[in-house]
């Protein structure tokens, strides 16, 4: 067996429970193998080994207090994944899926994601199995100061910086931020994501749905294709997808699906203008559910019950670009067939892993440009790495600098993965480049520590 099988194997008998996270694990580890023979000096140090052991896991209890004076209890996490680089950084989710096994693989991944932003961060994730959607505001605020009232004591702006994902918005991290500064009786960069009047960068809320779309626009100009005129489906209704959507419109694109957990929307003629005003106020102000996007837009169909790639597949809507950002493995086999025959030429993924391993591999046999979520969403960590920096000179700059420096992040990832493909001998595979060129910049930092 190779090292690479031994490690998989390992971590499948030691955590037998832990799907994402294996399927983490072998998605990175298989394309590495090719770096087992050309740095024999990793294998020795059993970097490989080492790489897939959070440096710590820390599980906590978060007791809270409803409006009607009704005590519950949640589960709180933090995966400190790897600080070889940097000190830990990842978003908290909270949402009732939320479980060790799903922390882990989204902490492994934002070790190598962090990695090709070439900014000096480390990985690690959290959150909680609470769920925001239907508390009061109170209800959530009561809820992120109990989280905070634990996890504080693990945190710190060279320590481990959280910032948000599903579920933690800038709502959240207000109230976690504002909870941290009292007990700690300090102003510094802990979290990221934070409002512009205490320390937030412009951009950082538009930062993954944008760097989402450069990404792809980097992709498609590989075949000499731009968004202009393109069918763009983006699932999902939250951060991400937002600011896909805001991007894509701007360059040209036609976006025609968003969905939430209950529902998908297809508008044939595109949602853009007053269209996309309507669905951030719905969902960032008034908290609604997407449907609500079909009863106040008569000529857009509502799919209640089915995702967007649910209804791409049952309606055969014809789809140029496919924009996954809701959540993991929401695109399976069937899925990736129907993308391929409605046309689809381009997946960059918005959400962490949304495609199966057998979604990818169609992908691939299909030759579809194919961007895995880690490079391809690395423009909100990037920019949350930038408002560290921000925080850490106390300047902040202007939307054009942030954006500015986001775009040029984005086209270093999109080459380092290119790049580290081909020298790897997998020309124009994103997944090997992106999981190798962010391996080698922190197997280096292990290897540089001696045995620690
Ligand atoms: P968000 O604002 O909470 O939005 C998530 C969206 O996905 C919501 O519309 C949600 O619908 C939908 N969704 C969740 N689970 C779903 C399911 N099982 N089926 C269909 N729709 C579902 O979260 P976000 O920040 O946009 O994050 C979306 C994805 O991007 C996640 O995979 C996250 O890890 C990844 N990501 C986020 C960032 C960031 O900066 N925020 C950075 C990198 C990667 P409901 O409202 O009904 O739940």
């Amino acid at each position: 067996m190779s090292v690479i099988n031994d490690v998989i194997e390992k971590v499948r008998r030691n955590d037998p429970y832990e799907f994402e996270f294996h399927q983490a694990v072998e998605e990175v580890l298989e394309t590495l193998e090719p770096t087992t023979k050309k740095h024999p000096e990793f294998v020795k140090a059993k970097i490989y080994e080492r790489i897939v052991e959070p440096d710590r896991s820390i599980i906590f209890r978060v007791p809270w207090v409803d409006d009607k004076g009704e005590t519950h209890v949640n589960r709180g996490f933090r995966v400190q994944f790897s600080n070889a680089i940097g000190p830990y950084k990842g978003g908290l989710r909270f949402h009732p899926s939320v479980n060790l096994g799903i922390m882990k693989f989204l902490g492994f991944e934002q070790i190598f994601k962090n990695s090709l932003t070439t900014l000096p961060m480390g990985g690690g994730k959290g959150g909680s199995d609470f769920d925001p959607k239907g508390k009061s505001d109170d209800e959530v605020m009561r809820f992120c100061q109990a989280f905070m009232r634990e996890l504080y004591r693990h945190l710190g702006p060279d320590t481990d910086v959280p910032a948000g994902d599903i579920g933690v918005g800038g709502r959240e991290i207000g109230y976690m931020f504002g909870y941290y500064k009292k007990i700690m009786n300090e102003h510094t960069g802990t979290l990221t994501g934070k409002g512009l009047s205490y320390g937030g960068s412009l951009i950082r809320p538009e930062a993954t749905g944008y760097g989402c779309v450069y990404f792809a626009a980097e992709m498609l100009a590989t075949r000499g294709l731009d968004f202009r005129g393109k069918n763009v489906a983006i699932s999902g209704s939250g951060n991400v997808a937002q600011y896909a959507m805001e991007k894509v419109n701007e360059l040209g694109g036609r976006v025609v699906t968003l969905c939430d957990s209950s529902s998908a929307i297809v508008d044939d003629q595109g949602i853009c203008g007053d269209k996309c005003d309507f669905v951030l106020d719905l969902k960032n102000a008034k908290r609604g559910r997407i449907s609500e996007y079909a009863d106040k837009y008569s000529n857009a169909v509502c799919y209640i019950g089915n995702s967007v790639w649910d209804v791409i597949k049952n309606e055969r809507i014809k789809i140029d670009v496919a924009l996954p950002c809701a959540t993991q493995n929401e695109i399976d086999g069937e899925h990736a067939i129907a993308l391929v025959e409605s046309g689809c030429i381009c997946v960059a993924e918005g959400s962490n892993m949304p495609s199966t391993p057998e979604a990818v591999r169609i992908f691939k046999e299909n030759n579809l440009l194919y961007g895995p979520g880690k490079a391809s969403n690395a423009g909100g960590v990037a920019v949350s790495g930038l408002e560290m920096t921000q925080n850490s000179i106390k300047l902040s700059w202007t939307r054009d600098e942030v954006d500015q420096r986001l775009l040029l992040i984005m086209k270093g990832i999109h080459k380092s993965c290119l790049d580290a493909a081909e020298a790897y001998g997998k020309k124009g595979d994103y997944v090997t480049g992106a999981n190798i060129a962010g391996f080698l910049k922190v197997a280096n930092a292990m290897l540089a520590y001696g045995i620690v």
